[in-house]
């Protein structure tokens, strides 16, 4: 129950978040800034001034493309969709890259349907930025099990399971504060959006880690009321 509350704290603080966001683009923005007057003052940039502009521009690309994510108008349009083929498109599409990283995804998906009320690209979005984080905490390579199950009668869980490095436990309460990173190039973004998304759909986001052996992100969603029943 404290857990339920510090979350939804987080969620609301809408205006810790506008700051944020105004002082993770401004770092970039100031870099940007100063090369530019250096080119105006004195010499002419060179290839590695103009390498790391790029990287600030592509930093502050990404930062608002996420939450551009946040900001589309919410609950536009529900549809019944199985939650299987949803990730069965993001394992595709993650396929090639996950390969070049020596990364194989073992979906574990059974034969029953899991239809479930969703907005599908919102859905996809949370399964990439999961599945991009467990990729990313294998660079030695690895398995990532991809599991879908029923979970009683009335919801489906989805069970992603790395063998990465993990998450020091005290981290945990940490993820899905915005722009928490250990990365050189992350934004710290992607575990807030995904966790309002899960929100949104009246599901649950769930992450259990032990450092060196991997990370477990479960993912609980209501099944659609005439998918609960068995037969048809
Ligand atoms: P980013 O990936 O840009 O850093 P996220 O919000 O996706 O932002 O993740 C925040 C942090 O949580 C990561 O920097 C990483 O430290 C940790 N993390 C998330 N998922 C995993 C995972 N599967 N294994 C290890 N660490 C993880
Ligand atoms: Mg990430």
């Amino acid at each position: 129950m404290e857990e339920l509350l510090r979350r939804s704290e987080k969620l609301t603080t809408v205006g810790q978040l506008a700051a944020g966001v105004a002082h993770e683009i401004r770092n970039p923005l100031t870099t940007l800034r100063g090369f530019l007057q250096l080119q105006l003052e004195t010499t002419k940039l060179n290839t590695r001034h103009v390498d790391i502009m790029l990287t600030e521009l592509d930093r502050i690309n990404l930062i608002v493309g996420e939450f551009l994510i946040l900001a589309k108008p919410q609950a536009t349009r529900f549809e019944e969709k199985d939650i299987r083929f949803i990730l069965g498109d993001v394992i595709s599409l993650l396929d090639s890259q996950a390969h070049l990283c020596n990364i194989v995804f073992e979906p574990l998906f059974g034969h029953e349907e899991c239809r479930i009320s969703c907005e599908e690209n919102q859905l996809k979005q949370v399964f990439i930025n999961v599945l991009k984080n467990a990729i990313e905490a294998m660079p030695q390579g690895g398995q990532i099990r991809v599991e879908v199950s029923r979970y009683g009668m009335k919801d489906v869980c989805v069970c992603i399971t790395d063998e990465g490095i993990g998450i020091p436990e005290e981290m945990i309460p940490k993820l899905g504060d915005p722009f928490f990173t250990d990365k050189d190039t992350g934004t710290g973004l992607g575990i807030m959006v995904s966790q309002r998304i899960i929100q949104s759909h009246q599901g649950t986001m769930d992450i259990k880690s032990i450092v060196d052996v991997g990370t477990i992100v479960t993912i609980t969603l209501p099944l659609n009321r005439d998918g609960a029943d068995d037969e048809r």
